[in-house]
């Protein structure tokens, strides 16, 4: 496993080196001697713990703290004040800022390694928890929540590269009626097999695929054309086919899905409940035409499987 990487920011750099002496044989540690670059090192990422002296001479560590704890990328990076300011209402101060600990200079070898510690353990412990928060328990693909956070920051990503930006919604076809016949158990492993045969289709980091709700799913692509979000959902309806689990349908012989999609270049004005709206359209009409196939939008064009 990685080693944790903490990062040191401390004016004085006898302290720092100090510091960095009693962690090093644990950690992979990084120092800084002001906080200006302390924040652009926070920034850059990946710090399972910052170490953080109170007085510095370009931005004060109070600052600072307030800095990290306001940015999207730093907030969640546990944060332990250096001081020889020891009274109690720069502990407060600091705490109330989000330091998750206070340590007093001189420091004791002992303590601080023991301090690290703890604070590091708890993050690992909150970082897995976050994660969990947001993946699906049965398929172990990204849950509701994680859709809702993911498809306005793809949204999002597509106004600002003015990219194509495609959503799907994917529903599994009388699965009712499957339930019905082989029971709620047999149901779930359909569900968590379809899901995993969708997953390993998606081969961009840009695609994403969660678990919307009960038999359904959504993927979204963005910087794809129209026609290759398409052709790229009837390649997956295929595999889902293909896997050949038996449904007991007389209209078929295995469980099968139907999908309908939107592909859009989104302006700023553009709403994507909008865009949403219209592929749960095309997914009904897939049901109704049949279902086991996909139908898409391109806002000008539609095409529809087995046609
Ligand atoms: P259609 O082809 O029109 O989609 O028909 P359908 O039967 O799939 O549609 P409907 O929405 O009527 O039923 C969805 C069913 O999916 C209802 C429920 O029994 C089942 N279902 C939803 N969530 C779960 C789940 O987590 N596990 C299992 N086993 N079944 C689920
Ligand atoms: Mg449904
Ligand atoms: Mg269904």
């Amino acid at each position: 496993m990685d080693r944790d990487k903490i990062l040191i920011i401390d004016d004085s750099a006898v302290q720092a080196e100090f510091l960095k002496s009693i962690l090093k044989e644990e950690y992979e540690v990084t120092t800084c001697q002001t906080a200006t670059e302390g924040l652009k090192q926070a920034q850059s990422g990946e710090y399972s713990l910052i170490l953080l002296d109170v007085v510095m001479p370009d931005m004060d560590g109070f600052t600072l703290l307030r800095e990290l704890k306001s940015a999207f990328q730093t907030r969640h990076i546990p944060v332990i004040m250096l001081t020889s300011l020891s009274d109690v209402h720069n502990e407060e101060k600091g705490l109330l800022l989000g330091a998750v600990d206070y340590v007093a200079k001189p420091f004791s070898p002992i303590i601080i390694r023991a301090r690290v510690k703890t604070h590091i353990d708890l993050y690992h412990f909150q970082m897995q928890f976050m994660e969990q928060a947001l993946v699906d328990e049965l398929t172990g693909i990204p849950n509701r929540r994680r859709y809702e956070s993911d498809s306005v920051m793809n949204w999002r990503k597509a106004i600002r590269f003015g990219c194509p930006f495609s959503v799907c919604m994917i529903d599994i076809d009388q699965f009712k009626l499957y339930n019905d016949s082989f029971g709620h158990p047999a149901g779930d492993k359909v569900i968590a097999s379809v899901a995993q045969v969708i997953a390993s289709h998606l081969r961009r980091a840009t695609d994403f695929f969660a678990r919307y709700g009960g038999e359904e799913f959504v993927v979204i692509q963005v910087g794809e054309t129209a026609q290759n979000a398409y052709n790229f959902l009837k390649v997956i309806r295929q595999a889902v086919e293909d896997l050949h689990i038996p449904h007991s349908s007389p209209d078929r012989e295995w469980v099968t899905i139907s999908a309908g999609g939107v592909t859009v270049t989104p302006k700023s004005e553009d709403s994507y409940e909008t865009y949403l709206k219209i592929a749960d359209t095309m997914l009904y009409d897939a049901k109704r035409l049949g279902r086991n196939r996909v139908i898409w939008s391109s806002g000008s064009e539609q095409w529809k499987e087995k046609e």
